[in-house]
Order: C-alpha cells, then sequence, then structure tokens
C-alpha cells in the first residue's frame, strides 16, 4: 500500500514534470535554461517521492495501530506526534484503544461466563444454524444424543438420532416459531424430556436453540402419587362398604335379630379398627418419608427397644399359640428414635407372629457385628413368602396374600414404614424366606457409644 502510494506520486511527478522539461528542452537553444529545466523537474519527482515514502510510512503506522486494537496483549506502537490530519487520527485511535480493550474484555469474559453456565446446566442444550449444522451443545445433551465426537460445525442429522427432536428442531428453524413438546428418547434408558425449542435470528440467518429437561423422575412420580390415590381409596372402601352394609342391616331390622346383632357390630367394630389402622400407618409413613420428624436422635439401648416390642406382641403371639424365644440381648446402643425403633421391630414380630402356624415359633436374636453394626434377626417358620415376591414386599399396599393380611388385620404398610424407619436411622433391612419354611428378617443398624450416667 506504501509502495503503491510512493509509486503512484511519483508516476503523477514524472506526469507533471516531464512535458514542461521537454518543451523548454525543444524549444529554447540555450544550455543553461535546458539544465535548470531538466533539475527543476529531477528536484520536483523527488520532492513528491519522498512526501509519499513518507505519508505511506504514516499510513502503515496507523494500520498497524489499528491491527493491535483488537489485541491488547501486543503494546500500541509509538506514534510520531503531528498537528495535520493523520495526527489528529493517530491520537483519536490511541484514545479508543483502552475502551475497546475494555469492551473486548467484558465481551470476552460474557461469552466465557454464558458457556460456563450453558456447559454446567443439568438440561441439555442445543444451537443449530439455518443450515442445521450444530453451532453449540453443552454435556447434558451430549449425554442424552450419545457421543459422536466434536459436535461444532457437524449437521444436526449426525448428531440427533431421534427422528422427533431432529423434526421439532427443524420445524422451528424452517417456521421461526417456538415449540414445546414431550418427547421419550432412548439414552439408552428410556427418558422423557420436555423439549423446548426457540428460533434464535440473526440480521443475517435464522437458527434455533433447543432446551431438553428431563421429566423422567417428575413422571415417575405422579405415577406413584397416583397409585398411591387408587391403592389408599381401594384399602378404604372395602371396610367402609362392610361398615355400611352392616350399618344398614341392623337398621333393617337386624337390631330385632337377637341371633346376629352382636355379631353384626362386631364386624363393624373390626372394620372400624383396620380403618384406624390404615390411617394410623399412612400417617406414620407420611411423617417418615417427609422426614420432619422434629426430634433429635439420641441414644437408644437395643435391649429396651426390643424387650418393649416383644412385651407388646405377646398378647397376639399366646392368642395365636405362637412361642416367642429371645437369646440374650447384649447391652449396645445406637443413635435413632426410641419410639420409631420400637414401632419397627413390632411391626417385623408381629407379621412373624400373623403369618405363623399355630405351635409356630418366632426367634429372635441380637448381634455385634464387627462392634460398629448391631444386627436384629427376626425369624419365624411360619408360612413363608415365595421368592418371586421377595423383592416387592417393602413396597406400599404390596402383600403377598392379600386375602390373609386382611384377614389378620394387616395394611400392607408395615414393612415400609420398617424399611423407613430403619434407613432413618442409617441402617438396612434385608428379608431371607423359604416358602412353607419360613422367613428371617435382618435389620443392620449402626452403633453408637453407650450414653454416660
Ligand atoms: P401387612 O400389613 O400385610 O403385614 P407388611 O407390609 O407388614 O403388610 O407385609 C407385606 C407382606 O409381606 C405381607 O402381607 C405378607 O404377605 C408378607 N410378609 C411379611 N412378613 C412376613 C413373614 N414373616 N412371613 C410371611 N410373609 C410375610
Amino acid at each position: 500500500m506504501g509502495d503503491s502510494i510512493a509509486r503512484k506520486a511519483l508516476l503523477i511527478a514524472v506526469a507533471v514534470a516531464l512535458p514542461p522539461a521537454v518543451v523548454i528542452h525543444l524549444s529554447t537553444p540555450s544550455t543553461t535554461a535546458r539544465l535548470a529545466s531538466l533539475g527543476f523537474g529531477a528536484l520536483l519527482i523527488l520532492v513528491s517521492w519522498l512526501l509519499a515514502r513518507s505519508l505511506a510510512w504514516r499510513i502503515n503506522r496507523l494500520t498497524d495501530l489499528a491491527d493491535r486494537l483488537l489485541d491488547m496483549s501486543v503494546p500500541l506502537p509509538e506514534l510520531p506526534a503531528s498537528d495535520d490530519e493523520l495526527g489528529n487520527l493517530a491520537r483519536s485511535l490511541s484514545r479508543m484503544a483502552p475502551r475497546i480493550d475494555e469492551l473486548v474484555n467484558r465481551l470476552r469474559n460474557e461469552l466465557t461466563r454464558r458457556e460456563a453456565i450453558l456447559a454446567g446446566m443439568t438440561d441439555g442444550v442445543l444451537a443449530v444454524d439455518a443450515r442445521l449444522n450444530v453451532t453449540f451443545c453443552n454435556n447434558a445433551f451430549i449425554k442424552v444424543a450419545g457421543d459422536h465426537g466434536p459436535a461444532e460445525g457437524v449437521p444436526l442429522i449426525r448428531i440427533v438420532r431421534d427422528p422427533m427432536l431432529y423434526q421439532i428442531v427443524k420445524q422451528v428453524v424452517d417456521s421461526g416459531v417456538a415449540q414445546r413438546q414431550r418427547l421419550q428418547l432412548s439414552t439408552p434408558e428410556t427418558l422423557s424430556f420436555e423439549v423446548h425449542a426457540v428460533p434464535l435470528a440473526t440480521t443475517s440467518s435464522r437458527g434455533a436453540m433447543a432446551i431438553l429437561h428431563d421429566v423422567t423422575p417428575a413422571e415417575k412420580l405422579e405415577r406413584v402419587k397416583r397409585d398411591f390415590i387408587a391403592n389408599v381409596s381401594h384399602e378404604i372402601r372395602t371396610p367402609l362398604a362392610t361398615i355400611r352394609g352392616y350399618a344398614e342391616t341392623l337398621l333393617d331390622g337386624g337390631l330385632e335379630d337377637e341371633g346376629n346383632r352382636r355379631k353384626f357390630v362386631e364386624i363393624i367394630q373390626a372394620n372400624g379398627v383396620r380403618l384406624n389402622n390404615i390411617a394410623a400407618d399412612l400417617l406414620t409413613l407420611s411423617e417418615l418419608e417427609s422426614g420432619r420428624s422434629g426430634a433429635q436422635p439420641a441414644p437408644i439401648s437395643i435391649n429396651n427397644a426390643l424387650c418393649s416390642a416383644i412385651r407388646a406382641i405377646e398378647p397376639a403371639a399366646h392368642l395365636m399359640n405362637v412361642q416367642l424365644l429371645a437369646d440374650p440381648i447384649p447391652d449396645l446402643y445406637l443413635l435413632g428414635f426410641g419410639i420409631r425403633l420400637e414401632h419397627a421391630l413390632l411391626n417385623l414380630l408381629d407379621n412373624a407372629v400373623k403369618f405363623n402356624k399355630p405351635k409356630g415359633e418366632v426367634h429372635v436374636q441380637v448381634r455385634d457385628r464387627s462392634g460398629d453394626h448391631i444386627e436384629v434377626r427376626v425369624s419365624d417358620n411360619g408360612v413363608g413368602i415365595p421368592a418371586e415376591d421377595l423383592s416387592r414386599i417393602f413396597e406400599r399396599f404390596y402383600r403377598v396374600d392379600k386375602a390373609r393380611s386382611r384377614q389378620v388385620g394387616g395394611t400392607g404398610l408395615g414393612l415400609s414404614i420398617v424399611k423407613h424407619a430403619v434407613e432413618q436411622m442409617g441402617g438396612t433391612v434385608a428379608v431371607e424366606s423359604e416358602l412353607g419354611r419360613g422367613s428371617t428378617f435382618i435389620v443392620l443398624l449402626p452403633q453408637c457409644s453407650r450414653p454416660r450416667g
């Protein structure tokens, strides 16, 4: 460029100086005049060329300065001070430099922050340009779509294998209208996503951005809630219908039926007790699940908790002709909630008695496991549990033999309460069983040191 200005100035100077010099040379015989015109022409050309060179050099310095404005890590070149227009331009560029630097830094920080936010989001984020080439996608999206190597610049069709998701993004790019849709994607397990795709418009082109929000846990929760409400309604409906039926029978003349009226009232009372048991178990379960116990865990003696649970079950065991056997209980402690532990142990003992045979046995053992855990085993030689039901008996309302459970006053919530209570105290509960031979429930709880005093 500098060369070009100097060359152009040289050509112009030659074009201006040469014709008069030639005319003077041809029209005058005087050697002095001829030499003077030649000298003057040569001087004119030289001065013009030098001026043009100096101008070109200064413009080059300005270009250099402008080039470095976006990279302030390199120091800006010193510009010679002058009062002409180029000097003004140089000063103006130098004044702009720090402001441009600040602006570039701010943009860079903003971009880094946005990229960090998008990358760290648990929702999948995908952006495409107008030609459906990926311009950005975060890790959460790669987890959903699968890792197919670097995604930037790659056609969307090669990254997204799900036709519905591809279609949503394409439609938003084509129409410029936002879309919201629920999709199931195999990732490889099937998960549900709420996809929200919005157009991304720049002045020159249109793209789209899609956000994939995993709604699988929410859907699961909705399903659990629905099932729970259905189960509760079902459980309550039977005793309520029985109570209503017998009350109506009594009103329709049953009160005068001396032979049966007592039996009718007893049935009403038994179903009232059943409803009460269901309500009490639901309340306990909801308290355990919400975790709002209010109380702080305290050291509990396993001996005390187990003895009071055994005392509470003795009358029922006696009634069922089931023998209760307990090995000597070691003096061990755990950090938890006394009433809850007692409730859980009572539920296990209650089941061991309920699902037993006449003259059956229930055996209770407590062991110190490696000095850091307490193991409680409640074994019976009762009906046992089929292998296929073992994994489900801790679910709410799950019963192997519904009729038998109802007959013995079961709610189907006892083992859920045991599981929640034990887990709340940092423990686990497991079961071993053989159909027709009996079951053993094993509770493992972390030990704590004996309280002083
Ligand atoms: P329920 O109120 O019916 O006892 P639980 O939640 O306590 O409800 O138990 C769920 C089911 O597990 C019972 O209905 C029963 O079928 C089975 N079960 C629990 N404990 C025993 C046991 N000791 N022996 C045989 N079956 C048992």
